[in-house]
């Protein structure tokens, strides 16, 4: 069922809780990298343009223990919005209390209020223990942020797989629930990739760990036509065919699964033929071998150039790629080329919806320039995986349906 989007509501003259997400990168109280932020202008425009008063919040990193509140503080995050807004953002730096609730009241069309990082509800600082009232969607807490507005916009994807206050807790006690245009791209994209993909569906799986993404593995064995996999991953594959990994980064305690997972596969999951090798973790020269010519000292750190052309046919005619995970060591320049060359192939796909998810794939995209050559960088990691292996993700079934 499609779901009801920002412009699908009347916002003149009501108070919009917009739900965000502002977890930006920071270094002693500095933005390092402000994309989340400018990513949500969209949403708030749309309100602001249309007569609305929004009420803008998110999260900042974790709140544990006490001092994570002036380590986690947003006042930062709501100076660099007023720049980009251009326009007067009110900041609260409280969660609650009667200067919160009358600045609300009191909010005039085409006005902007922020208030703290919603985080600071999960420490009690008056009993000094950690109470988890945001992260644990205590039910009074989203009753009373949404005393604060008239309807909601939930466009924070990021926490979208965990039930808090700040998303469920709002949407039950709100008329109308909305998704922001961050929120309305990943249902298109991943929603559309899992409920009714275009074929050839072509998954490509790399980065760490096989036990990350066991769940996604599953899903997509049962989904798509074909899936690729690189990264670390490879070798607890290719050990479970029986292959000699060398040095290279496996898990030896996921080699049955991993047998099992080939097995029901059957034929699905293409592995590399080849992959760069070095003798130490560094970023030095690597050396070219195909996957059953290893030393016992070799360590593959990204996949081979036989194993790219072998990844381009695979993708021919694809017209709905998943990427998640990068194909090598990204991070040395010796052994990005995997990554690169995988956005390479989806740069150049004709027709075809290309979705990278993950923490680490989706930098890897944005810092190797590929960000605007593909359909769709999810803003979401472990959001995007709970997507992909096709569950509900409780910060988009709370979103109203059309
Ligand atoms: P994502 O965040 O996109 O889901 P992961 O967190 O699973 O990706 O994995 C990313 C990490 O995997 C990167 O830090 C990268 O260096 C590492 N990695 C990829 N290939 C290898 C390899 N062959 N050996 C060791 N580490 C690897
Ligand atoms: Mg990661």
């Amino acid at each position: 069922m499609a779901k009801k989007i920002v412009s699908d509501l009347n916002v003149k003259g009501k108070k919009v809780l917009i739900r965000v997400d502002f977890n930006v990168p920071m270094k002693n109280g500095v933005i390092t990298d402000d994309t989340r932020i400018k990513a949500a202008l969209p949403t708030i425009k749309y309100v602001l343009d249309g007569g609305g008063k929004a009420i803008v919040f998110s999260h900042l990193g974790r709140v544990k223990v006490a001092e994570d509140i002036a380590k986690n503080d947003i006042t930062p995050v709501a100076k660099r919005l007023e720049e980009l807004l251009g326009v007067k953002v009110k900041f609260i730096n409280k969660t609650r209390g009667k200067e919160l609730e009358d600045a609300a009241a009191s909010l005039k069309d085409g006005e902007v209020l922020m208030f703290a990082n919603t985080r600071n509800e999960d420490f009690d600082l008056v009993n000094n223990k950690e109470v988890k009232k945001e992260s644990k969607n205590d039910p009074e807490l989203g009753e009373y942020w949404a005393s604060l507005g008239d309807v909601f916009v939930n466009d924070a994807f990021g926490t979208a797989h965990r039930a808090a206050a700040s998303n469920v807790g709002i949407a039950a006690n709100v008329k109308e629930t909305a998704a922001g245009f961050l929120l309305e791209k990943e249902i298109k994209f991943i929603g559309g990739a899992v409920d009714n993909p275009k074929r050839p569906y072509v998954a490509i799986l790399g980065g760490a760990k096989v036990s990350d993404k066991i769940g996604v593995i599953e899903a997509l064995i049962e989904k798509a036509d074909k899936i690729l996999i690189g990264g670390a991953m490879m070798f607890t594959f290719l050990k479970a065919q029986g292959l000699n990994v060398g040095a290279s980064k496996f898990e030896e305690d996921k080699l049955d699964l991993a047998k099992e997972l080939l097995t029901k596969a059957n034929g699905k999951i293409v592995l590399p033929v080849d992959a760069l090798v070095a003798k130490e973790f560094a970023d030095v020269k690597g050396l070219e071998k195909d996957v059953d010519k290893f030393d016992n000292d070799d360590m593959g750190l990204d996949i081979g150039p036989k194993t790219l052309d072998l990844f381009a046919k695979e993708l021919q005619g694809a017209k709905t790629v998943v990427w998640n995970g990068p194909m090598g060591v990204f991070e040395f320049e010796n052994y990005n080329k995997g990554t690169i060359g995988v956005c390479e192939l989806l740069a150049n796909l004709k027709d075809a919806a290309t979705i990278i998810g993950g923490g680490d794939s989706a930098a890897a995209a944005e810092q190797l320039g590929y960000a605007n050559k593909v359909s769709h960088i999810s803003t979401g990691g472990g959001a995007s995986l709970e997507y992909l292996e096709g569950k509900e993700l409780p910060g988009i079934a709370c979103v109203d349906n059309k």
